[in-house]
């Protein structure tokens, strides 16, 4: 049974089968070799078979799996602390399995605190907040909520860095605004200053919450451990996923202590949400990134990274922060690109069918850096 047969239709036909990885390196199901400069869509910040991760999952898998949440486990509240410290403290976290349930998780919690008629959340156009319906919905890409209308009411979208627009949609039924410091999925747009420190300012005005999405962009991917430290505002609530668990499921949301008292037991909850096996990869992975000061890695690499891009004949523009980082090409069609570049042994992503879009580890070597970008030049000129 192919993988094509056996799955429901929801995605494209994968050109490869990986059946192993180490570090930045992956191998398909014929032993071909290849440079994963995309990381699961920046999920496997660290590399792949970290060994810090792989043994913190292999002791939990023989001392505790899952308790559910009747119980404690001793694993998740030393990890909520982690990221609690890691944000600045004075918060509470809620622990779920994917960034999708981290933001419906952030929306329940903003309906709740805005009390009835207060409901509304404000995002972008261009963003990618998740696919469950009420993340679909603040999701700003009309293209994709057609198919699945009516969704949930409450939501509503701006132009993307259109500080004027948002203020224009701030009305009183608005409960918060929903920010992701770089547009990941929309195609690696990242936001202004002025956009993100006036939403702060409008939010505080205006008694909403802001909301940073940094499932794709948090835990050092930019060059900070935050994208939001960018730009010097402090959010109400955070939402992370992707590389917490560096490829195993978990998602989280912080809110501020204040904040996150709006929640009473029974509005909310997860039977694997916080689970010890979980929390033991996510808690491995904040230490080691800590160790590392995986920020400084993605900013001496991102540099690296950016500059060959800029220099590679064929590429228009380079934007994105970090590790987080797009080529706008000079009239080739992206998807061609991304089709040649992985028959060569390049794994990356056609994120709008002019760009490409490179998220590798942060621990990505200098040599493999130049290795990936030397394929991308032989792509460019063929
Ligand atoms: N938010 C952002 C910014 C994302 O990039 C994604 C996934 O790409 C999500 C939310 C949804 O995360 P998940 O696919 O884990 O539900």
């Amino acid at each position: 049974m192919t993988a094509i047969d056996i799955f429901m239709p929801t995605y494209a036909a994968p050109p490869v089968t990986f059946v192993r990885g180490r570090g930045t390196e992956l191998w398909d199901s014929e032993g071909k070799r290849y440079l994963d400069f995309l990381c699961g869509l920046a999920v496997t910040s660290l590399g792949h078979a970290h060994p810090a991760v792989a043994d913190a999952l292999d002791h939990q898998a023989r001392t505790l799996l899952h308790v559910s949440n009747l119980f404690a486990n001793d694993v998740a509240p030393r990890v909520a602390a982690q990221i609690d410290d890691l944000l600045g403290g004075g918060g509470q976290v809620f622990f779920g399995n994917s960034g999708a349930e981290a933001n419906e998780c952030a929306i329940k919690l903003a309906r709740k605190w805005g009390g009835r008629g207060k409901f509304g959340v404000i995002s972008a156009y261009g963003s990618f907040h998740g696919r469950t319906l009420a993340t679909l919905h603040a999701t700003g890409q009309p293209s994709k909520h057609e198919p699945f209308q009516p969704l949930p009411e409450g939501f509503r979208h701006v132009a993307w860095n259109d500080l004027e627009a948002l203020e224009a949609a701030i009305t009183p039924e608005v409960a918060a605004v929903l920010v992701e410091p770089v547009q990941g999925e929309g195609g690696v747009f990242p936001a202004t200053a002025e956009f993100v420190q006036g939403a702060r300012r409008l939010c505080d005005e205006r008694g909403l919450l802001l909301i940073v999405d940094e499932i794709q962009t948090g835990l050092g991917r930019t060059g900070r451990w935050f994208g939001y430290e960018h730009f010097g505002v402090q959010p109400d609530v955070v939402t992370l996923a992707k590389a917490l668990g560096n490829g195993v499921p978990i998602g989280a949301c912080w809110a501020r202590r204040d904040v996150a008292a709006a929640f009473e037991p029974g509005d909310h909850g997860s039977t694997f949400g916080g689970t010890a096996i979980a929390t033991a990869a996510a808690g491995a992975v904040l230490t080691e990134m800590v160790r590392v000061d995986a920020p400084a890695l993605a900013r001496a690499a991102g540099e690296r990274l950016t500059q060959a891009l800029s220099a590679t004949s064929g590429v228009k523009e380079v934007r994105g922060l970090g590790l987080l980082l797009a080529a706008e090409l000079d009239g080739h069609d992206a998807k061609a690109v991304n089709t040649a570049l992985l028959e060569r042994g390049l794994v990356a992503n056609a994120v709008t069918p002019t760009a490409i879009r490179f998220a590798p580890p942060l621990t990505v070597s200098d040599g493999e850096i130049d290795e990936a970008m030397g394929i991308f030049a032989e792509v460019l000129r063929a």
